[in-house]
């Protein structure tokens, strides 16, 4: 179900929904931070298709090279957060050239809780991981297979609640209750990848 291709698939797709939405991840940064994510995203995405291995059948290997990319190049706080999200993903894999439903969610999960213990964050506080744990929980909640629609629709509804919580992590913490009815950059771009991988499952 999910390969070397999918996974090669899902970081140039990724890429470009990053580059077209590039501006909206700057102007939600500005509001709530430094208003660089979308620039940071988009030099990390690029150089993760750069660099991407086109030559390996194994899918955990071609996360894990992104995931390497990304932690040197995006910078910012989100670069070593997405970079160990990728990297742990692709580890978490292992060198098989086909995962199915529970090798990806468990990919998923040890990727995202290594991101977790790397930013010092858990659900709640108005971050990327908002999407991402809620995503993984609905992965994990699956059996043999995996509706890309329903994906999409979990990413988005979770995105949507970010909104009405309180940052408490990264730059936008500073706005305390402020920080309340604005959307998260970071949470927005996790939306995005999740969007890309369910169309890349959709092949
Ligand atoms: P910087 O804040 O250094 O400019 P970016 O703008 O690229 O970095 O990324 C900001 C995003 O990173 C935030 O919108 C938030 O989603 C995420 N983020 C920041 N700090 C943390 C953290 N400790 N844990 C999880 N995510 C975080
Ligand atoms: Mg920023
Ligand atoms: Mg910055």
């Amino acid at each position: 179900m999910f390969t070397a291709d999918s996974a090669r698939k899902w970081i140039q797709l990724s890429a470009k929904q990053i580059q077209e939405n590039k501006d909206q991840l700057s102007q939600l940064d500005q509001t709530l931070g430094d208003g660089d994510h979308g620039l940071n995203m988009e030099r990390g995405f690029n150089a993760a298709v750069d660099q991407l291995d086109q030559d390996t059948t194994d899918a955990g290997k071609v996360l894990k090279g992104a995931g390497t990319s990304l932690l040197s190049k995006i910078g910012g706080a989100s670069g070593p957060l997405y970079g160990t999200f990728f990297m742990k993903a692709g580890t978490s894999l292992g060198n098989q050239d086909r995962a199915d439903v529970q090798e990806l969610s468990k990919a998923f999960r040890t990727a995202v809780d290594n991101l977790k213990k790397r930013g010092k964050t858990e659900q709640g506080e108005k971050t990327m991981v908002d999407v991402l744990e809620p995503v993984t929980e609905f992965m994990e909640g699956q059996k043999d297979t995996l509706d890309p629609d329903e994906l999409e629709q979990k990413a988005a509804d979770a995105l949507n609640k970010v909104i009405e919580f309180e940052a408490k992590k990264g730059r936008a913490a500073y706005y305390k209750d402020k920080s309340i009815g604005k959307q998260d950059a970071g949470a927005q771009s996790a939306y995005y990848l999740i969007a890309a991988l369910a169309t890349v499952l959709k092949e």
